[in-house]
């Protein structure tokens, strides 16, 4: 037997309705905020990555699948959106005849990472970017259509932490500051953070390992470096916030792992969610569209994992997302009654009424089990004598009431009592 590649997994036709639940919040959110959506390819050129994400970052470093193609190419699945976003922005000149635009994404991404309860290689990410504003309200925003998402799924439990890790002004101080103190406590670093030291001493910060926590827990804080450009912005982003009650807290060793972010970072985490708690994650990247080409845009974005999504609402309500049920089953009571069965169903689809009839050429009694099976709301049962009469009984499963109506079935009078 063939199998799945390993961290890859099939989303079954049991979890796909939970999975429409949350893409259709979330593309009804994001158009109560006026995002529009944009669809960038899977694959990208392998250098698109490198320049955004960081050689250093783990993604770039060890994570990404990258192959070469038929003409050798350097390819990559996308590991991340917000670069394929850049790359279209740039590419379309999407921002040209519009001071400010809004974009969103639900697409699946690929990591080679060690799977793990919250960690896959392919998973789903649903993402937004404004483009054009150095405001904080634009930070706000994006951090407000993160929140609205989660309430809208029924999410209670999830926490805002948030940072600033400077701009190109003020950072490199804060880098060299960092630099110092790190190379005196080289010896008390993991390995990986040793090599990271060299390269890019401010993902020494991002590490996870409790080695790296301890020896690193009384460097320089960002705050003390901060330009007053920087401070200010923080400052009022954190004023928005407040002022529509959306609570947070500040961690000012939150990097994140990618390396373009300038300014705000932030990450929403849920305590139901084990070690991977980060529900969402992201930050302002004011460089990036001019260091991929573009013209100098300011731009805020973030980018959360949908299975983590789906983790968090089944630990806090396992019953929130209701199945669709099928309305109507058809049964046909003989063979001779099947194509008017047809016939109707077809109608009955066309004018929008979920239905479904057998097409093994089952008995009339394992159609009706069928019918159970399937929870239909309604069963009609149609037969010479029903044809004949021009009329059929439309029952109801659960309450077990039936009502005659007209055959061919009307869609008005049926309308009538499935809608009631
Ligand atoms: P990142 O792009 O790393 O900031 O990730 C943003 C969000 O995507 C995270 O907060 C997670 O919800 C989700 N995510 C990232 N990596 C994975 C993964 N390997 N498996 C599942 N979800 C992931």
């Amino acid at each position: 037997m063939i199998s799945s590649i390993k961290g890859m997994k099939d989303i079954l036709p049991a979890e796909t309705e939970s999975w429409q639940f949350i893409e259709n919040t979330i593309h009804n959110i994001c158009q109560q905020f006026h995002f529009k959506e944009i669809r960038t390819p899977l694959l990208e050129q392998t250098s698109l990555f490198k320049r955004s994400i960081g050689e250093e970052t783990d993604i770039v470093s060890k994570e990404m699948y990258t192959f070469f193609d038929r003409s050798n190419d350097s390819i990559t699945l996308k590991p991340e959106a917000t670069a394929s976003i850049v790359r279209s922005f740039i590419q379309n000149h999407i921002g040209e005849d519009q001071p400010s635009t809004k974009l969103y994404q639900i697409s699946a991404m690929f990591r080679q990472e060690r799977p793990q309860a919250g960690r896959l290689r392919q998973f789903h990410q649903y993402d937004a970017e404004i483009f054009g504003s150095t405001e904080p309200s634009a930070d706000a925003e994006i951090i407000l259509l993160n929140s609205a998402i989660f309430k809208n799924l029924g999410l209670t439990n999830f926490k805002l932490i948030l940072n600033s890790v400077g701009c190109e002004n003020c950072r490199p101080n804060y880098r060299d500051a960092i630099l110092k103190n790190l190379t005196s406590l080289k010896n008390k670093l993991t390995p990986q953070s040793r090599e990271r030291l060299e390269k890019n001493p401010l993902r020494v910060l991002d590490s996870k390992e409790a080695e790296d926590i301890e020896a690193t827990k009384n460097l320089p804080l960002i705050f003390e470096f901060l330009c007053d450009s920087c401070k200010t912005h923080f400052d009022e982003l954190q004023n928005i916030l407040k002022s529509v009650n959306l609570n947070f807290t500040i961690n000012n060793r939150l990097v994140r792992g990618l390396d373009y972010y300038t300014k705000t970072a932030f990450e929403f985490i849920s305590e139901n969610l084990g070690s991977q708690d980060a529900l969402s994650g992201g930050g302002r990247y004011d460089l990036l569209v001019s260091q991929l080409g573009g013209k100098k845009t300011p731009a805020v974005g973030f980018a959360g994992g949908i299975e983590r999504l789906l983790m968090a609402i089944k630990k806090e309500n396992q019953n929130l997302i209701n199945n669709k049920t099928l309305k109507l089953f058809i049964a046909s009571a003989d063979t001779s009654s099947k194509n008017i069965v047809f016939q109707n169903a077809n109608n009955l689809r066309n004018a929008g009424i979920s239905t479904d009839f057998d097409l093994l050429n089952r008995s009339l009694k394992s159609q009706m089990r069928e019918a159970d099976r399937q929870n239909a709301e309604y069963l009609i049962v149609i037969g010479e004598k029903e044809i004949s009469e021009e009329k059929v009984l439309i029952k109801n499963m659960q309450t077990r009431t039936s009502s005659l109506i007209n055959l061919p079935i009307n869609i008005e009078e049926i309308n009538l009592i499935i809608n009631k």
